[in-house]
């Protein structure tokens, strides 16, 4: 047999949002190597371990091939034309029967922005309905929630570069050594050759925290105290970037009055922080030439993580970090591609480039565009149609590549509600959990199998290019969309999708100028695009982006964290990720040279704790439980963690049957790491 000639392909990793580009040589369906390239533009010659070795997963045993029906309890193997009419038949029935209320739409965070606008299109011009929403409300909604409150932009003010270029980075409730890797190499290269400061507020004494020229460690669920605090004796002391303030900034009288009860002492008495502390940290905020600040998970997923988010940007405008190079707000984006799938729409209340559904003009313009009647009422999103199937308005469900049953919050409610669904349709690489719920799988197929795009953490749009068919019978998510879309009785007629990015681009101001052409090799755009392709790598050099240019301090309050740790459940638990594993661990486990390095998951613990609990030691098996539920797990004795807290990572562990349903109120994303639980020996 003659071998298969070897093929070099241009492709963005599908892990983290950093977006590494590289080249993947591939022989068939064999991955033989990972080759970064100088012209990288997040990651130049770098790349971390799951992008060189988390590829496995691609040829796993264990891919969907075929589409899968449902049938007296038990799946079966389908044809595509049999499970297309199926869906067909059964959405037509739901919209007869419930109306576009009675169906919604889950985009992946993992797919292109090609995949991500035919999902919103999908949802919203075949079942009429804004229901639509991504694993973004799951992480940083509440960052960006911080940042439309206050610059404008929910996206990250700057470039990677700028982070590399600050004279001060400070990390808050992010552990950019295991989730963000390749950003975490520029921080540490800077400070170690340049020598930029590094400052790291987080509860966990991890890598990047031993590394830090100031590590501070507050009590679960203040940062808002803190924050706040530090930037009152920032203008207490009249270290304020006046210029700044007065030239472009709205709203100091009320905002200052707002910082009133967040006094050192009282930040001290309720953070855990010592006061010097607290006053070592404003001063050098105040002194530094530049600040970036980096946030994700430890801040959002708390009830306050829009309003923590919100701090964050203030204290970034009261010393005037925004609009020059080596400032400004960079909440790191999880996913591949979370940043793309709210931009290009997956979101109930925004249209692609968030152009608002309440806004009649753009409502016009989209309904023209598709031929359809679009409501101006805002849809629901992820965590409030969980509800919604539970009061009987929300009948039916496509889900794109989201492992919905163990990641919202409070697992066994969600996982009661996709029990009564009528029918629920779910697009995957593997059988997930969710599959399990389902009535019809369709095989989809991976990054490496595909064509499109994925925007990164720092707003930048890059071309991915296909490296390998599609295995079995495996379609991309674009193609599997359209032919839904089709079945339904709208011909799309896409045939590549270009001309996905071509349509969206011709509605949505801020990809304008985005077009494959302009995204050959190794090129990219930074949103927004103008028309003639000027893109934008650092945000708010001359304008904030709203009506007037002007930036917003917004004024705000403490409300006490949920679920606190107390006598029957003296534990607070944190969650995390590991450098080896991408959340869940579903495509990273079925990765032979990540999954061996980890193969388990496991809770760190103090060794005062361990001894408290029954003298356990690493290895041993405990349960933890919270309110809510429990799991059985390893023990890692760790000199990370504090007594009283322990920590979990993510993969192969259903930790949301621990989590409870209370959210963020402005974004309803879950408050994940505000959770009590207490352990026993098993
Ligand atoms: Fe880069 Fe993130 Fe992929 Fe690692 S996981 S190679 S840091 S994009």
């Amino acid at each position: 047999a003659r071998r298969a000639a070897t093929s070099v392909t241009k492709t963005v990793c599908t892990y983290c949002g950093v977006g590494c580009s590289f080249d993947v040589m591939t022989r068939g369906r064999e991955v033989l190597k990972v080759q970064p390239q100088q012209e990288g533009p997040a990651n130049a010659i770098s790349t971390c371990v799951k992008g060189k070795f988390g590829w496995d997963y691609v040829n796993a045993d264990d891919r969907l091939t075929t589409p899968l029906i449902r049938e007296d309890g038990r799946f079966r193997e389908a044809s595509w034309e049999e499970a297309l009419a199926l869906v067909a038949e059964r959405m037509r029935a739901v919209l007869e029967s419930h109306g576009p209320a009675g169906i919604a739409t889950i985009a992946s965070s993992k797919a292109t922005n090609e995949d991500a606008y035919l999902t919103q299109k999908l949802a919203r011009q075949v079942f009429r309905s804004h229901n639509i929403d991504n694993c973004s409300r799951y992480c940083q909604s509440p960052a960006t929630q911080g940042l439309f409150r206050t610059v404008g932009h929910g996206g990250d003010a700057g470039s990677i570069s700028d982070i590399e270029r600050a004279a001060l980075v400070l990390c808050v409730g992010t552990n950019t050594e295991q989730a963000h890797p390749v950003i975490a190499a520029r921080v540490k290269r800077a400070q170690k050759v340049g020598g930029h400061q590094l400052v790291v507020v987080d509860l966990r004494e991890h890598e990047l925290a031993q590394r830090a020229d100031l590590f501070v460690r507050p009590n679960p669920g203040t940062d808002l105290v803190w924050l706040s605090a530090v930037t009152k004796h920032v203008i207490d002391n009249g270290w304020q970037d006046e210029a700044f303030l007065a030239e472009r900034v709205n709203g100091w009288d009320a905002y200052v009055a707002s910082l009133e009860p967040f006094t050192l002492e009282y930040a001290e008495q309720r953070t855990g922080i010592a006061s010097d502390v607290l006053v070592d940290l404003a001063r050098r905020i105040a002194e530094a030439e530049s600040v970036a600040a980096l946030w994700a998970m430890g801040v959002t997923q708390h009830s306050a993580g829009s309003d923590t988010s919100t701090a964050i940007s203030n204290l970034l405008l009261v010393t005037g970090n925004y609009g020059r190079p080596g400032t400004g707000a960079y909440p790191l984006r999880g996913h591949n591609n979370v940043q793309g799938c709210s931009d290009f729409g997956c979101v109930n209340d925004y249209l692609p480039g968030y152009q608002p559904v309440t806004d009649p003009e753009v409502v016009a313009k989209f309904e023209k565009a598709w031929g359809t009647e679009l409501s101006t009422e805002k849809g629901l999103d992820n965590h409030t149609m969980i509800t919604a199937i539970h009061d009987g308005t929300l009948r039916a469900m496509v889900v794109v590549g989201e492992e919905l049953s163990l990641v919202d919050a409070n697992a066994h409610y969600v996982q009661e509600a996709l029990e009564k669904l009528d029918f629920l349709v779910v697009s995957e690489l593997f059988f997930s959990r969710t599959c399990e719920f389902a009535d019809v799988v369709l095989p989809a197929a991976a990054s490496l199998e595909k064509d499109g795009t994925f925007v990164n953490t720092e707003r930048r749009v890059q071309r991915l290019n296909k490296a390998m068919d599609p295995v079995g019978q495996a379609r991309p998510d674009w193609k599997i969309l359209t032919d839904i879309a089709s079945a339904m009785g709208h011909e799309w007629g896409y045939e590549h999708p270009s001309q996905v990015m071509d349509e969206a681009a011709s509605l949505t101001p801020l990809f304008a100028g985005v077009s494959y052409d302009r995204l050959e090799g190794y090129a990219s755009l930074q949103w927004p695009v103008a028309e003639d392709g000027t893109d934008t790598p650092l945000l708010y050099t001359e304008r904030f982006h709203f009506p007037d240019g002007n930036a917003r301090l917004y004024p705000l309050e403490f409300t006490e964290p949920s679920d606190q740790a107390d006598d029957e459940y003296p534990l607070h638990v944190n969650n995390g990720r590991v450098l080896e594993h991408f959340h869940e661990g579903n495509m990273t486990l079925r990765s032979a040279g990540l999954s061996s390095k980890v193969p388990d998951t496991y809770v760190e613990m103090t060794r005062r704790d361990a001894a408290r609990y029954g003298g356990l030691r690493t290895g041993d098996w405990v349960e933890l439980e919270s309110r809510r539920g429990s799991i059985t797990l390893r023990v890692l004795l760790s000199d990370q963690v504090r007594d009283g807290e322990v920590w979990v990572p993510m993969q192969a562990v259903e930790l949301n049957l621990l989590t409870s349903e209370v959210s963020d109120e402005a974004t309803h994303t879950p408050a994940y790491k505000e959770l009590a639980a207490r352990v026993r020996r098993v």
